[in-house]
């Protein structure tokens, strides 16, 4: 009887010809002889990988557990979220909405223009003649809707906040020019907001291009094309002579019925901003993508921190329209504000009930980006036990090819204990400000190794609150992952002074003890921060304040120029002239 093996969806060569104990070499003849050619990096699917071992006297079986556990990360997408409380008997399938995504110059805008072109009844009406971010063709019967800002510039800045027009992403790839970095990046956005892609293999016209090339180099990415066996569908087209665009197009269609992609049109109205700027003559003028419910002429939106009464709806041709039923793009009038590009919006019942929310939003806002929780090696542990995170999410950058491989060898080890490691991307060179919104967008880390972060990037990290760690030897950067996936890393912390007081006086409270008179020269002092008290540049005292206050009052802080009484934990011997400093720990993560 034949011994059971589990394999992947995919799984590589290597580590196929481990499986079952032999060398690639051999695992490779197998597969030629079988009519498969790939090389040792390369994947191939469950079924090839199965033939392969059922010649070793094993029994292929899906690794079961793996595919659970893939299907609980990452993001669960935002139209999921919105109709998650609407009653089931009421949702219908709606259109996909579809963005197309790719490295600069490989044809997105093209490929637009040439996807818009073959909708007929823009023909008619003598082509569109306003861009309003997002557009609809028609495709047997059925409608898809294109968002049409290309790059991933929007599709990330999206993402980071929170929000998620897509349902599928178009990845262009220029079939002279191959997989080139940003086309890695926007594979990786897409698996970490679980998008499923499809493959544009554009400029299939150009004497040079090499489609095979191309598709073993998305296979090594790990999207294997389905005429190879795989499950992801690489459509060849050629924007400039139009060539494969319906075949795009039946895609996207057979993708979004895998999909199940539905909404209530009679449900809450919500959706995602797509763009929005200011008219001299008409006010704001906002791009809605409506993802649930059905926006009406007259309604009140609540879009980030604006609202108003929608005074005209206008379909993406220009032409108005009274209703706009989910997956729809409009372009309306009437908010007071510009909200930013991935604000989700809502309907909601009175301009009251609108101001009173957008009220709420300004005041916690200020909370909100204080707050704005860092993602850190450091509380990774907590995170993943308050049931926030369920991995790890790496963005890894390295010197060289060489120091790649050993690195992600040795996260992959890390990541098969009880926290798993996701690397969602990979790749040489500096850490870029591209690198840290994929982190941001993502709740990702950035791990360094022998790599610099720029300056632009270690700014943007900051405001956005990723982390990124740097790392010149292997072992340190394993030893401080391992720490943090038990939870028992210790966290970086550094000392902040917040305030600093000069001592004008010494009394003697009774029941406080003897207490320094002091005003405050800078900054402030807060009763539960640390002091240190100088007496010159001598430390006299350091620990924690028993009492602050203001004019006999209990103070919790106290400002520059105000006058206060502070006394010290078990310490009595205070001078005249000693100088106060206040601090603060934070973590550094
Ligand atoms: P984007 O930067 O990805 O938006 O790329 P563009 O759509 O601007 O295209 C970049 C260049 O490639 C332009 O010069 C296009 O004319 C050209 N291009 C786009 N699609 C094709 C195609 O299918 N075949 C050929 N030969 N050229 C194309």
């Amino acid at each position: 009887m034949n011994k059971n093996i589990e394999l992947p969806a995919s799984i590589v060569i290597r580590d196929l010809a481990q499986k079952v104990e032999k060398s690639p070499i051999e695992i490779i003849k197998k597969l030629m002889s079988n009519g498969v050619m790939a090389s040792i990096n390369q994947s191939v699917d469950f079924d090839t990988a199965a033939i392969v071992v059922a010649e070793y006297g094993f029994d292929a079986v899906p690794e079961a557990m793996e595919e659970v556990k893939k299907e609980e990360v990452g993001e669960v997408p935002l139209w999921r979220r919105l109709i998650a409380d609407e009653d089931a008997s009421k949702l219908v399938v709606r259109p996909p909405v579809v963005t197309i995504l790719g490295h600069v110059d490989h044809g997105k805008t093209s490929l637009l223009d040439a996807i818009r072109q073959t909708d007929v009844a823009a023909g008619e009406a003598g082509g569109i003649t306003q861009h309003i971010g997002a557009y609809q063709v028609e495709k047997k019967g059925r409608t898809i809707t294109f968002l049409d800002t290309p790059g991933h510039a929007a599709f990330t800045a999206m993402r980071a906040r929170g929000a998620q027009g897509a349902d599928i992403v178009i990845l262009v790839v220029a079939a002279d020019d191959g997989v080139m970095p940003q086309t890695k990046e926007a594979i990786a956005h897409a698996k970490a907001a679980r998008v499923p892609i499809i493959v544009a293999l554009n400029k299939i016209d150009k004497p040079n291009s090499n489609p095979e090339r191309v598709k073993q180099q998305l296979a090594e990415l790990e999207l294997v094309p389905d005429d190879w066996g795989g499950s992801t569908m690489v459509v060849p087209v050629s924007a400039k002579q139009k060539q494969g665009i319906d075949d795009l197009l039946e895609g996207i269609l057979l993708v979004a019925d895998n999909m199940d992609i539905r909404a209530n049109p009679s449900g809450k109205v919500m959706g995602t901003v797509i763009e929005a700027e200011v008219d001299k003559s008409k006010g704001t003028i906002a791009t809605l993508l409506v993802q649930n419910g059905t926006l009406e002429a007259g309604d009140i939106v609540v879009a980030g921190k604006s609202y108003g009464r929608m005074k005209a709806i206008t379909d993406y041709k220009g032409k108005p329209v009274k209703k706009a039923a989910p997956s729809t793009p409009v372009s309306v009038m009437g908010l007071n504000d510009v909200p930013a590009a991935g604000d989700v919006f809502q309907v909601v019942a009175s301009e009251r009930d609108a101001r009173t929310i957008v009220a709420e939003r300004v005041n916690t806002e200020k909370s909100q980006v204080q707050a704005r929780k860092k993602v850190s090696l450091e509380d990774l542990f907590a995170s993943v036990q308050s049931g926030e995170t369920r991995e790890l999410q790496l963005i890894v950058k390295a010197d060289v090819q060489g120091s790649l491989e050993p690195l992600l060898l040795e996260l992959k080890k890390l990541g098969k204990g009880e926290i798993g490691v996701n690397i969602l991307y990979a790749e040489t060179g500096n850490i870029g400000e591209n690198d840290v919104m994929l982190a941001s967008a993502s709740k990702a880390i950035v791990i360094g190794f022998n790599v610099q972060a720029d300056v632009s990037a270690r700014r943007l990290a900051e405001s956005e609150g990723v982390s990124i760690r740097l790392y010149d030897i292997i072992y340190r950067m394993a030893e401080d992952i391992e720490k943090a996936l038990k939870g028992m890393l210790e966290p970086e912390v550094v000392e902040k002074v917040i305030g600093r007081a000069t001592v004008l006086a010494v009394f003697s409270a009774s029941k406080l003890g003897r207490v320094a008179g002091c005003r405050v020269t800078e900054g402030e002092l807060r009763r539960n921060a640390k002091v240190r008290l100088f007496r010159g540049t001598d430390l006299v005292y350091e620990g924690e304040m028993a009492s602050l206050r203001h004019e006999k009052e209990d103070v919790r802080e106290i400002r520059t120029g105000f006058e206060c009484g502070v006394g010290f934990k078990n310490f009595n011997d205070i001078q005249t002239g000693d100088l106060l400093i206040c601090y603060v720990l934070e973590k550094n993560g």
